[in-house]
């Protein structure tokens, strides 16, 4: 078995939950079992949405759960002095400007919203696409255009082929943002590259951003990322089958550990995927 080098990226806008916990259980056993890397990677650009507190419970949790990590900050003052993702605007930049190269993109005035407006569900319907908007005009969106009727298709190590249709997940999806900030995809693809991330574990219900980051590895020629394995996991779900949100309730990490939850009975929780991974390592 190939080493796995694989990464856990939570972002600092909340407390975390089992969920949470859940994808880097998973994450973290898939790296030690073929003797390869977990790296932190830490999701703060979004500053606005980020609170100290929230930084701190990444840590916090995940010394409580005894996941250890070789690669990536080992405390607060770390990420933001040596990983926080502004250090590396200047690369994102790089990458966006490639795509740029591809004449697939275009200029996008639409607020948001306008386009909650438009009654297709958050999905963008290419209103701006042939409206030939310069591409620095000021407090535009730069999107790229994602073919119509083609479906993205890559091998899920959990649940086998799968087929995503771009055009009706995400429609022509942000790559710059109007705030000029490199949109998720842009980030989180780059680091991947960069950081030679070879497996990605994530929830299934970010399946069409997988879709989104091959349709952009394509472009870019990004075959690490092509060959990259993918595990969507099932998503944990409150009692009342709702997704877990990260605040501070009683789904929370903090919440258990101030309560008297053992780490164990969130560990536990990965022995239902074991058989499952097992089945699918090759
Ligand atoms: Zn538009």
């Amino acid at each position: 078995m190939l080493p796995v080098h694989t990464r856990i990226a939570p972002t600092p806008s909340g407390y975390l939950h089992k969920g949470n916990a859940f994808n880097f259980l998973l994450a973290s056993q898939l790296a030690r079992q073929s003797a390869g890397t977990l790296r932190l990677r830490i999701d703060d650009l979004d500053t606005l949405r980020m609170q100290p507190e929230h930084m701190a419970d990444i840590f916090e949790s995940l010394h409580w759960l005894g996941i250890e990590w070789q690669l990536g900050p080992r405390t607060m003052h770390e990420q933001t002095t040596a990983y926080a993702r502004h250090l590396r605007l200047p690369r994102y930049h790089e990458v966006i400007n490639r795509l740029m190269h591809t004449e697939k993109v275009f200029a996008c005035t639409c607020s948001r919203k306008e386009i909650r407006e438009m009654h297709t569900h958050g999905r963008y319907p290419g209103t701006c696409r042939h409206k030939n908007i310069p591409l620095d005009y000021p407090g535009s969106s730069i999107r790229i255009q994602v073919p119509e009727h083609i479906a993205i298709r890559f091998t899920d190590e959990l649940k086998g082929e799968t087929a995503i249709n771009l055009w009706e997940t995400t429609g022509d999806f942000v790559i710059r943002r109007r705030d000029l900030l490199p949109a998720y995809h842009i980030a989180s693809l780059t680091d991947d590259i960069d950081y030679g991330i070879n497996t990605i574990v994530r929830g299934e219900d970010l399946a069409g951003s997988t879709a989104a980051q091959l349709y952009l590895a394509t472009l870019l020629g990004e075959h690490s990322f092509l060959n990259a394995r993918f595990y969507h996991h099932h998503l944990l779900l409150d009692e009342n089958g709702h997704k877990l949100s990260k605040s501070g309730g009683s789904t929370s990490l903090k919440w258990m550990r101030e309560h008297g939850v053992t780490p164990q009975e969130i560990t536990g929780l990965l022995n239902f995927y074991t058989p499952a991974l097992k089945f699918y390592r090759k």
